[in-house]
């Protein structure tokens, strides 16, 4: 039976037929693997995910971690969906092989991950938050840290999380007031409280490793005064095995609208339950130089960004795949040519509305798969960072809010049984709400991608970007037919976004063109995911098959129902319209 989780044939077309990810292995990096090593993760990943993390995504999320004052309580099913990743060797499935790593692309990575997510976004969510802060920890730390804390996680003995929002600093991490003070011997003790930590407390893996961004004393103000530390749930002891309780508290856990399987928290340092070493503080050690501690963490947070978005394809994409297979299923309703009552009711497929709502998820998830992987590809090459740049924000964020669409589209296929908690497609929409909130809001993303990626290095990465598109319209061109008018169609939409962004720049009315950020964002968006599927186009050109028909009708959806959205929105954002920016909090 085909999988409802994911489709592997696009991703093999995805992978294979247009990002030739089997070609990374000419590069010295992943000169050791082949396709066959490729496959062999994929197949492996999808049926640990059928088998492991599909079957209690619900359960999980019918009965979410409980805490009784002293311990957390996650449903079984959880831990051992984690030790399966873990004994087969996958959280270290992208890092170097010198630390324990499989080094396979990212692409690969990426694209196995998936399964996961798609399976059960609650159960990965402890996985991908220790992936990331184990990448960190390989780039930033010291050999004894590494020894301590990264190995132990690659084995699955701990996990790791994010510390960096507090109740009073969210998006703007400037203001966090958690302290860090340096002590004699080198190390540190904490002060502060952490707000939404998620994976912070549970009794999954030995330890947890927390990695918490804090002020030390002196520092500079904003986010250069801001440094990273190691804080772990126990000390461990010279030998590398656990040991004392350091003071990092549960002051309680956050009950959420989805994503309920893992725990998400308020966390204490330093509030006395605990005395590590007879002295008051949760014990924390410095990661590379102090007031450093941003930049270490942007190198985390583009991954989990990049991570965010890939989870949001993920549920999209299972949410697509479930209302397709239910609405092959559900008899309702006659064509509208046939109202005889005595003939037989057709599948609500055969249906032009149903359809509409099918293609519209295929041409988000697809599309958003593609620039997960195109993004994730880039990281491979390594030489495209202005590229990788710009995409970043529309990577995180278009997913977030197209294919959180597509699950609210499949819902909706789904009539009133996908109101009920008796089919899956509620849940996925509700796990993927959270995809606009956190790592940066829609809001941050679009002042990211305006206020600075547009223009960084002089424009150099909007230049990379140009480049990129205008190679597809050429070749595009060339290949004439079809691709060629979808060309047409692409480069006028790009042009007028090129010129759409000198005209708000050359305003003089940045306040106001960095009110409509987020159209800006939106906008941007579409005619990137516009643009890879025209790569698709090109990449199915010239096949004939079910596979490819499917291909290129989405293509022609999004080309004709979704790019035209821009026009409108170009527009707007021409005129560096003041309305939202002049309307009066007491007007409201
Ligand atoms: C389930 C869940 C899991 C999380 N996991 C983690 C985690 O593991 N680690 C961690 O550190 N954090 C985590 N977070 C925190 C998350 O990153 C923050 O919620 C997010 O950054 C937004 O911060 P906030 O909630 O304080 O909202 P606020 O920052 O108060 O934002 C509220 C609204 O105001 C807007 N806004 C704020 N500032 C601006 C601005 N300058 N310009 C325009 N609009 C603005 C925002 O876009 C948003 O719409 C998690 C959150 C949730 C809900």
């Amino acid at each position: 039976m085909k999988s409802t989780l994911l489709s592997r044939r696009d991703l093999d077309f995805l992978l294979y037929e247009w990002l030739r990810v089997d070609e990374l292995t000419k590069l010295e990096r992943f000169a050791d693997h082949s396709r066959e090593t490729f496959d062999g993760v994929l197949d492996l990943s999808e049926q640990l995910a059928s088998r492991y993390f599909a079957p209690h995504n619900k359960k999980s999320d019918a009965n979410e971690p409980s805490f009784d004052g002293d311990k957390v309580t996650v449903i079984e099913d959880v831990k051992e969906a984690l030790d399966a990743f873990a004994h087969a060797d996958l959280i270290g499935m992208g890092m170097d092989q010198d630390l324990g790593g499989a080094q396979l692309p990212a692409t690969v990575a990426q694209a196995a991950f998936a399964w996961f997510s798609a399976a059960n976004i609650s159960t990965t969510g402890y996985l991908m938050l220790t992936i990331a802060n184990a990448n960190l920890l390989a780039k930033f730390a010291n050999p004894d840290q590494i020894d301590a804390f990264l190995r132990p996680m690659l084995a699955g003995r701990f996990t790791g999380t994010m510390a960096l929002s507090e109740t009073q600093a969210g998006s703007s991490l400037a203001d966090i007031t958690t302290r860090a003070e340096p002590q004699d011997d080198g190390s540190y003790r904490l002060f502060g409280s952490k707000m939404w930590i998620s994976g912070a407390e549970h009794e999954l893996t030995e330890n947890i490793v927390n990695l918490v961004l804090a002020k030390i004393p002196g520092g500079p103000p904003g986010t250069k005064g801001i440094s990273l530390l190691i804080v772990p749930k126990y000390l461990v002891n010279a030998d590398g095995s656990v040991g004392e309780r350091n003071d990092v508290v549960l002051a309680g856990l956050n009950h959420k609208m989805g994503q309920r399987g893992i725990t998400n928290t308020v966390l204490n340092f330093g509030e006395g339950k605990f005395r590590p070493g007879g002295k008051p503080g949760a014990v924390g050690y410095l990661v590379g130089e102090p007031h450093r501690g941003i930049t270490y963490m942007f190198h985390m947070m583009n991954e989990a960004r990049m991570g965010v978005g890939m989870g949001a394809v993920s549920l999209g994409y299972t949410g697509y795949l479930k209302s397709l297979q239910y609405a092959r299923e559900r008899p309702q309703g006659r064509p509208v040519t046939a109202k005889d009552p005595s003939t037989p009711q057709i599948p609500i497929i055969e249906h032009p509305d149903v359809k509409r709502m099918l293609l519209a998820q295929k041409a988000y998830v697809e599309g958003g798969l593609a620039l997960a992987l195109y993004c994730a590809k880039l990281v491979d090459l390594g030489d495209s960072d202005d590229l990788l740049d710009i995409l970043t924000p529309v990577a995180k964020s278009w997913p977030s809010q197209w294919c959180l669409e597509a699950n609210n589209l499949a819902i909706q296929v789904h009539g009133g049984y996908g109101y009920t908690r008796e089919y899956d497609v509620e849940q996925h929409y509700r796990d993927n709400r959270l995809n606009p909130i956190h790592e940066g809001t829609h809001g941050i993303q679009s002042l990211d991608l305006l206020g600075r990626k547009v223009t960084q290095r002089g424009g150099a990465s909007m230049a990379a970007l140009a480049n990129a598109v205008e190679k597809t319209i050429t070749s595009a061109r060339a290949t004439g037919g079809e691709p060629s008018e979808l060309a047409a169609q692409l480069e006028s939409a790009w042009q007028r976004l090129v010129g759409v962004t000198t005209a708000m720049f050359g305003s003089g009315d940045i306040e106001a063109a960095m009110a409509n950020s987020v159209i800006y964002l939106e906008t941007f968006g579409h005619i990137v995911v516009a643009w890879l599927w025209l790569e698709q186009v090109l990449a199915a050109h010239g096949h004939a098959g079910d596979f490819y028909d499917g291909k290129r009708q989405a293509a022609r959806y999004f080309f004709r129902y979704e790019l035209p959205k821009t026009a409108p929105q170009l527009d707007l954002l021409k005129s560096v319209d003041r309305t939202t920016l002049e309307m009066r909090d007491e007007w409201f």
